[in-house]
């Protein structure tokens, strides 16, 4: 079974890396891009996390980020999220680098964590780039510099922090497993990183991204389900 043989590479791993997408996050219940049931109100969330929309159509934008902002509060880790935590705790994972903006990894206990999309838990003006916070951001108040208050996450359209791509990199190519969990592999750049390791590949997602065959293993299935099921392995 595909399962046990994952448990079996990640159980002597001691130099893995986990890229994750929404789809990872989806079993608390944040809802992803891509699949049609991950929709907003019927409005494709991907036209709304651009800079056009923040800087011609503010008022949707800052609707389509309270409300995510808002629902984010009552929002947990799964179990998922505790096993990976679990093994950068007892030395398997050196690195988990997210697309994620959630922070649902570091709520689990993972604290070697590179948010590639930065993170909706901070808050910035778009104009001036001073900090803030997100009473400001929901309450709708102007920055001093007069600039529209914004999360600090990477919108289509602007540039990745270098510093945790360059983190992300390092560790991608030094990996000895890259883990691949719940993204549709179509956001570039980060969509190239797992194919610079040398390591083994392996992918964990609910459905076909048209990219297995560049991976060692497909993992068909909910990310929280895999996870359970590889750490039950990894235990017998
Ligand atoms: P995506 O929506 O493009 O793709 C998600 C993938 O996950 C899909 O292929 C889907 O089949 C799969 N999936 C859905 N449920 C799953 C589950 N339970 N287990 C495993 N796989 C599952 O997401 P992406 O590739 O991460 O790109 C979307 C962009 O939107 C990213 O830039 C990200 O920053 C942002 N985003 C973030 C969040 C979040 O922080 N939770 C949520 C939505 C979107």
């Amino acid at each position: 079974m595909i399962h046990k043989e994952v448990a079996q590479i990640i159980s002597i791993s001691k130099n893995m890396v986990v890229l994750t997408g929404a789809g990872c996050s989806v079993e608390s219940g944040v809802p992803d891009f891509r699949s049609p049931s991950g929709w907003w109100n019927q409005i494709d969330p991907r036209t709304v996390a651009t800079v056009k929309a923040l800087e011609t159509n503010y008022p949707l934008f800052h609707s389509f980020y309270t409300t995510r902002v808002n629902h984010l509060r009552k929002i947990l880790p799964h179990a998922g999220h505790a096993i990976l935590a679990r093994w950068e705790q007892v030395g398997h994972i050196k690195l988990i680098t997210t697309q994620n903006v959630d922070g649902l990894h570091q709520a689990a206990g993972s604290s070697h964590v590179q948010e590639l999309h930065g993170s909706i838990k901070e808050f910035r003006c778009h104009s001036c780039r001073k900090a803030t916070d997100e009473e400001a951001f929901v309450n709708e108040r102007p920055c001093q510099c007069g600039g529209k208050l914004r999360p600090s996450i990477v919108l289509f359209g602007e540039n990745l922090p270098n510093d945790a791509w360059q983190r992300s990199m390092a560790a991608i190519e030094s990996a000895d497993v890259v883990m691949v969990i719940g993204t549709s592999l179509q956001v570039h750049p980060v969509n190239q990183l797992p194919f610079i390791t040398k390591g083994k590949l392996i992918l964990i997602n609910a459905e076909e991204t048209g990219q297995e065959d560049r991976f060692d293993f497909f993992l068909r299935g909910k990310a929280a389900e895999t996870l359970l099921l590889i750490q039950h392995y990894m235990e017998k």
